[in-house]
């Protein structure tokens, strides 16, 4: 999950890590206000879940709260490589003497989390990688020993910091940063700028902060942090009903048991000349209860034009999915045909069932190949 810069920078203050003051805006007004708590010169910070918003017109600098604001009208509602700005983060200016880049992701080759420190940040970091990979100092961090006051000396040493001042707050927040990373279990924690001031005082200007997503349960506050709006309205469901689901760019929605055999159907899709619209795995369920949920979500998305259920029954049992289906379609209305290929444990069950039902607008086909085919057809001639 990754989270705002300013909910990075919430965290990072918690754990003592110097970051300036602020406050959140989602109105020109209160961006103004914002502007009259600060006071002097502040930055009007656009809050959304991707780099480059300097580049985009994203961040600009405002003298006055009247100023503030009028930077925020320009600023809200833009759209910064496909996120369009709800959300005004509105910072105390700095005056940035240099800009150092300082971040601690995991290196998955090495199994261990890498810091990478470098005085020429502010910049795109693969730049730096690329163009003077000697300028980038990388230090991996033993997750058994922990991390080592000394490895933090070496890092700055070996980025080039030689003034005593910027040294010594360099090394702390170092020490800050790896217990931030490791107490909220993230994956990236990024600072571009790490900033210095004309003071010499070191402060982070910037925050990237993923947390991983499978030790959201041990951060519920960081859980909290999830701004569902940022999502489309069928991930927020699959979310709140727990459900895997992956959205795709076709017009077949599909409605699986087991990550396999959902892979397989995409496959068989693709085979009879369709494109999925997104996927939903039941896992090891199908009961009623998970296949409407599924299917609620799978139905909220716009691009389906036609539902394909692929289910093999194992633990999953056929009548149970038929059964799902069926009081599916009596609780909801369901505008797109519905394909159903049933296998496996209680399949024959299952199958004569929906035939005796039989819903309008639900066709059970044999094989997985010849559902996927009149699943395809079906969206096409629902287009
Ligand atoms: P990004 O473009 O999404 O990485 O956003 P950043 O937060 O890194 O800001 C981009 C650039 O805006 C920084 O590299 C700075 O040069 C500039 N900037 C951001 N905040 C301030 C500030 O408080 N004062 C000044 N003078 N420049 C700032
Ligand atoms: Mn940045």
């Amino acid at each position: 999950m990754d989270l705002y810069e300013y909910q990075g920078k919430e965290l990072f203050k918690r754990f003592g890590i110097p970051v300036s003051e602020g406050r959140l805006a989602t109105s020109p007004a209160e961006a103004r206000r914002a502007g009259e708590e600060l006071g002097g010169q502040v930055v009007v910070k656009a809050q959304v879940l991707t780099g480059g918003r300097g580049k985009a017109g994203g961040i600009k600098l405002a003298e006055s709260p009247e100023e503030a604001e009028e930077r925020a009208g320009e600023i809200l509602g833009l759209d910064i490589r496909g996120h369009v700005v709800r959300k005004l983060w509105i910072e105390r200016a700095s005056e940035i003497a240099k800009e150092y880049y300082l971040s601690v992701t995991f290196d998955r080759g090495e199994k261990k989390p890498l810091f990478m420190l470098t005085t020429q940040g502010g910049v795109d970091i693969e730049e730096v990688a690329e163009q003077s990979p000697d300028a980038l100092a990388r230090l991996h961090i033993d997750p058994l020993a922990g991390f080592q006051p000394f490895q933090a000396r070496w890092l700055c040493f070996a980025a080039g910091i030689t003034d005593r001042g910027e040294q010594k707050q360099v090394i702390a927040l170092v020490a800050k940063l790896y217990e931030v990373f490791v107490a909220c279990d993230a994956v990236l924690c990024e600072v571009n700028p790490l900033i210095v001031t004309p003071e010499g005082e070191v402060r982070v200007l910037d925050s990237k902060f993923t947390v991983d997503d499978n030790a959201l349960y041990r951060h519920p506050e960081v859980a909290e942090m999830r701004d569902l709006d940022a999502y489309p309205a069928e991930e927020r469901a699959a979310r709140e009903k727990g459900v895997t689901y992956v959205k795709l760019d076709g017009e077949v929605g599909i409605l699986g048991n087991g990550a396999g055999l959902v892979m397989s159907t995409l496959d068989v899709v693709a085979q009879a000349g369709g494109r999925a619209a997104n996927f939903c795995d039941l896992g090891g369920g199908g009961d009623a209860e998970g296949v409407v949920d599924a299917l609620e979500v799978i139905t909220a998305d716009p691009q389906v034009r036609s539902i394909l259920f692929n289910i093999f029954g194992g633990i999953t049992r056929g009548d149970e999915v038929a059964r799902g289906i069926l009081e599916a379609l009596g609780r909801m209305e369901i505008r797109q045909p519905i394909v159903v290929r049933l296998d496996g444990t209680n399949a024959e069950e299952g199958r004569r069932m929906l035939a005796e039902a039989a819903p309008a607008n639900l066709h059970v086909e044999e094989t997985m190949l010849s559902a996927a085919e009149r699943a395809v057809e079906l969206a096409g001639s629902a287009a």
